[in-house]
């Protein structure tokens, strides 16, 4: 297990279409991937993480929607191919934030429910319904691999702000 670099917004790879995993990526390898990529959203810490946030551009998602919470709704999902297959007409807004854009908000309008269909690392097929916060951190997630983050989704202003303080955090390691 290991845990990776997340990438920061603007950074390219964030802006692409993440691409199928093939029939024959599925297995112990993509197995270890996965596992690597929740060791590193547990540890960010995070509800959520998509394969592009760690330069991998294939549609792969991992998400725990209970984390950080102490009821028992914590449950570790592995998304191999994830797909929206259904969503509620029914929408709600929330402040999200997102490990590839650190330490801003943004407020974004989402179903409040969503069928996802997904395989797991080993090839099995699920479905499950997903709402309110859960269905929230899955849109989010599969945004990603359709290239968008909440960068493109925030104001001009709160973009010009972020990259200011991105750029701050950068000088200060740079000057380390
Ligand atoms: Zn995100």
């Amino acid at each position: 297990m290991a845990v990776l670099e997340i990438l920061e917004a603007p950074h390219p790879l964030l802006s692409q279409r993440a691409r199928d995993v093939r029939e024959d990526e599925f297995g112990p390898a993509l197995a270890a991937h996965l596992s690597d990529m929740a060791e590193t959203m547990y540890a960010a810490p995070g509800v959520g993480l998509a394969a592009p946030q760690v330069g991998d551009l294939r549609r792969i998602v991992v998400a725990d929607p209970g984390a950080g919470e102490k009821d028992e709704g914590r449950r570790l999902y592995q998304m191999v191919n994830p797909e929206i297959v259904e969503r509620s007409r029914e929408t709600t807004e929330s402040e999200e934030q997102c490990l590839s854009v650190p330490e801003i908000t943004v407020k974004v309008k989402r179903h409040v429910r969503v069928t996802v269909a997904w395989r797991d690392p080993w090839g099995a097929a699920h479905q499950e319904t997903f709402s309110e916060w859960a269905a929230t951190v899955m849109q989010h997630e599969l945004d990603h691999l359709v290239g968008q983050t909440l960068y493109d989704r925030a104001s001009g202003l709160k973009r010009a702000r972020y990259l200011k303080s991105r750029k701050k955090a950068l000088q200060a390691e740079l000057a380390r």
